[in-house]
């Protein structure tokens, strides 16, 4: 009976659902961009919290974090126009000062100039509170999205989305695994993994912190190019590609979490 059962109902339901598993993905998952806000929320200045208080009220930076992934699925298009926030693609291989010419040159709106865009429009006294809250909703995902590697990627694989992958014999695509499946594998909730990971000296902070955006972004790319030479499209990833990047995965997620904070002391004024 059990086993019948098994072959008529739950067999093809598990292929259904393997076959349906997501092969395009978009961020950091929830986990990856909560953490990243948790760390940025022991980081505030006084004054940032005070002001923070007052566009949020009693809300944290985590409970925001997801929003700009959850309005693509907002089907009134309000939004349509700002899924090409989330990313920028460049060329492989340039110097960084080719690097940050280009980054600076790309047409359009994109991770790069909305970044911008919105520490503006969170510093500005002159827009409304609801304004000012949907611009901090974005700094807080857009500042995460900037170190998934991935974010920082080529435009001929979107990102790594194009590129097929197995993650422990599931198919799946090397930008997803950046986004969900290496955060996941850690098995820690936000708050968890954000408390293990935020142990760094004030030394290692200020460094981290005391750079200018466009290294920000080359420091992703970098580590992009790293990540595309090492994960050649239908490569078998388990335990020891967490191995081989788990020390790049859990500095990127705090490293987002401490330029984060230094973005929001900076804006919350
Ligand atoms: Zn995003």
């Amino acid at each position: 009976m059990c086993t019948n059962l098994y072959q008529k109902i739950f067999k093809p339901l598990f292929l259904a659902i393997a076959v349906l598993a997501p092969l395009t993905s978009f961020c950091w998952g929830v986990i990856g961009h909560r953490v990243v806000a948790e760390i940025a929320q022991h980081h505030l200045t006084h004054k940032a919290k005070k002001e923070l208080r007052k566009i949020f009220g009693k809300e944290t930076l985590a409970q925001w974090a997801n929003w700009p992934d959850f309005i693509k699925s907002d089907t009134t298009n309000t939004w349509s126009h700002a899924s090409k926030w989330h990313y920028v693609d460049l060329p492989a291989n340039l110097t960084k000062e080719e690097f940050i010419s280009d980054l600076k040159k790309l047409p359009g709106e994109n991770l790069y100039t909305q970044i911008q865009a919105m520490m503006k429009q969170v510093a500005d006294h002159s827009l409304s509170i609801e304004q000012r809250q949907i611009a901090l909703r974005f700094l807080i995902h857009l500042i995460g999205d900037l170190h998934q590697p991935l974010h920082v990627g080529r435009d001929e694989d979107q990102g790594g989305n194009k590129i097929k992958v197995f993650w422990f014999d599931r198919p799946t695509n090397l930008h997803s695994v950046w986004d969900n499946a290496l955060v996941d594998f850690q098995q820690y909730s936000y708050t968890e993994y954000a408390g293990i990971l935020d142990i760094a000296g004030k030394d290692q902070i200020k460094e981290w912190q005391d750079s200018s955006l466009e290294d920000w972004f080359y420091d992703s790319y970098l580590l992009a190019n790293k990540i595309y030479a090492l994960t050649p499209p239908d490569a078998k990833l388990s335990y020891r590609y967490n191995y081989l990047f788990k020390n790049d995965l859990d500095n990127q997620l705090l490293k987002g979490g401490l330029r984060l904070a230094k973005v929001l002391n900076e804006v919350l004024r």
